[in-house]
């Protein structure tokens, strides 16, 4: 039987934690709010508390949005700093209680598919890991975790372009359940028209499916244009949804298109 026994270090240094992490033996693992590891076995023997690393917060400087991983996304939803699509996703994530425990950088350790990691995927954020101050695209990041590698690293937190503007839809059963399909969208409006634009399908649960080829048809487009534009665009959304609970593949390909519309037309009268 294995030792039931986890020790809880907090060090008040990068440079401590970092060491303990490094260690094979005994295995370390980062502790953000405990709300994962809390209630899954984990190989680790010793946890590392984050919580002395000043890595909460969120702030705007040279044009970026910077928030710290220890931020909980209670914190994200309430803050002035987040996007209200964002903050209206994460309230999408999990319950109230799980909302001011869980932090970002769990959520992106986690890679828990869902509204979060979708606004952040269609804002183009990308992550900053220790050690190193490396920063790598979130894209990047998660399908390098899905390739199965397994970085030793510590999420210190994620940042985006603040200039961009985000939508975020999403069909679900009732108003307060996870939702059944999602839509995420960022684009730089200018003069009523589309740049740079960024779509994320998703769901509780769903893969994320970036959506570069529709995107590219939607570069410079005005509301006028929305009708014509979805419709060319139609025929290469593609996302592997996976039937569930909450809904069908079917269904999902089915509103996909709908609430890409949704979400296109929000950017345009947000940015207006
Ligand atoms: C029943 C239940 C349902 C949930 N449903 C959802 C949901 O639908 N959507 C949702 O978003 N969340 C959900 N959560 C919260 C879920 O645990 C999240 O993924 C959460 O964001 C994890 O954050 P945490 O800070 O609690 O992570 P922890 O439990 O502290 O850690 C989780 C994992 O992430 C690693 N980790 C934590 N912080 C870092 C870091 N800074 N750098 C590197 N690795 C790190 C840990 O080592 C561990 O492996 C749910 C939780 C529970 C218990």
């Amino acid at each position: 039987m294995s030792d039931p026994m986890i020790e809880i270090v907090k060090p008040s240094t990068m440079r401590e934690a970092l060491r303990i992490l490094a260690r094979t033996s005994p295995r370390a693992l980062p502790l953000g709010g405990g709300t994962q590891v809390s209630l899954f076995p984990t190989s680790a023997k010793v946890l590392v508390d984050l919580s002395e690393l000043a890595l909460a917060g969120i702030r705007v400087r040279g044009g970026r949005c910077e928030a710290g991983a220890m931020t909980t996304l209670a914190q994200i939803a309430a803050s002035p700093r987040i996007p209200a699509a964002l903050q209206a996703a994460v309230l999408r994530e999990t319950n109230r209680n799980l909302r001011q425990q869980a932090t970002l950088g769990g959520a992106l350790a986690v890679r828990e598919p869902g509204p979060l990691l979708a606004c952040l995927l269609a804002l183009g954020a990308e992550v900053s890991l220790e050690p190193g101050k490396v920063v790598e695209g979130l894209d990047g990041w998660l399908r390098r975790r899905l390739t199965g590698r397994k970085p030793a690293q510590l999420i210190t937190g994620a940042s985006w372009n603040s200039k961009q503007t985000l939508a975020y839809v999403d069909v679900a059963r009732a108003p307060a359940d996870r939702p059944i399909a999602c839509v995420a969208a960022a684009a730089v409006v200018k003069s009523g028209r589309l740049g740079n634009v960024r779509v994320v399908l998703g769901g509780a649960g769903q893969p994320l499916a970036l959506q570069l080829s529709p995107a590219r048809l939607m570069e410079g487009v005005a509301v006028a244009d929305l009708d014509r534009t979805m419709e060319a665009a139609g025929g290469v959304i593609r996302a592997p949804w996976v039937d569930d609970i909450r809904g069908t593949a079917e269904y999902r390909t089915a509103v996909a298109p709908i609430l890409i519309r949704r979400a296109l037309a929000h950017l345009l009268s947000a940015g207006a």
